[in-house]
């Protein structure tokens, strides 16, 4: 049966294609690009000459049709977004969900996506994390989404553009406080990559003095809060308390 394969492909450095992506892409009869013009880059660098159709947020419905007539036919397709992997704060839901509910495979090849990349060097706790995606653009909303997450005890993990880094900086400041550890991972994979963690009100100073550090691409990664330590006594405490209670007169 023909398959939908899902595609990851690079966040900035052509390096981290993968060979599986590059033998996929060649093979299949149709890509599906979130834009075709884009991806045209990316396919003349690894000579793919495959045929691309566009899929984004607007006619993802519609293609959907598309896609299941082909694959009916028996054709393979990919799916790739701009950067990364598909349907990580990038359009394909609705896509899979209905390539899926049709009886067709999804097969994920995998690779990069800026969020696991981004908390691999970021030196915070990763064992459990949320994955927010972009915050709202205007400033209410997006105060009222970090108000959620103030209290949380796991890493939380924000995409952001250059056009709203500062502002949503001063909201973190504002709304989890000026001492929250915060990491801001810039332009990752690219030629000027950087990596910067800091209490959250310092961080933003550093970057409004340097106008260049506000440029690019942006994963934020705030630390959760210290886990409370729990009220009243432990079971072993309690134990040794029952114990001692038995033995009095
Ligand atoms: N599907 C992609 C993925 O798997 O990471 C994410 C697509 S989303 C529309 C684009 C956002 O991802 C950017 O605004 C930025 O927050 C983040 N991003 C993508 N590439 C990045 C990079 N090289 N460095 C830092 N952030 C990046």
């Amino acid at each position: 049966d023909a398959v939908l394969y899902i595609v990851a492909t690079p966040i900035g450095n052509l390096g981290d294609m993968t060979p599986r992506a590059v033998e996929v892409l060649q093979s299949v009869a149709l890509i599906a690009a979130e834009d075709t013009r884009h991806s045209g880059r990316l396919m003349a660098h690894f000579n793919i000459k495959t045929p691309m159709i566009s899929v984004h947020d607007h006619n993802e419905r519609q293609r959907l049709q598309t896609i299941l007539d082909k694959l009916s036919a028996g054709e393979n397709i990919a799916l790739i977004s701009d950067a990364g992997t598909p349907l990580i704060s990038d359009p394909g839901f609705y896509l899979v969900r209905g390539v899926r509910d049709a009886g067709f495979k999804a097969v994920p090849v995998p690779g990069c996506s800026a969020v696991i990349t981004a908390m691999s060097a970021a030196g915070v706790p990763t064992d459990r994390f949320i994955f927010e995606g972009f915050l709202p653009a205007k400033r209410t909303g997006r105060q009222q989404q970090l108000a959620l997450i103030k209290s949380e005890e796991r890493t939380v993990i924000f995409y952001e553009s250059t056009h709203r880094i500062i502002e949503t900086l001063n909201d973190m400041v504002e709304v989890l406080g000026a001492d929250r550890y915060v990491v801001m991972a810039r332009e990752l994979t690219k030629t000027f990559e950087t990596i910067h963690g800091d209490k959250v009100s310092d961080l933003l100073v550093w970057m409004e003095q340097d106008h260049n550090q506000q440029k690019g691409e942006f994963v934020l990664i705030v630390q959760g809060v210290e886990p409370k330590k729990e009220e009243g006594f432990s079971a072993e405490t309690l134990h040794v308390l029952e114990t001692l209670l038995e033995e009095l007169p």
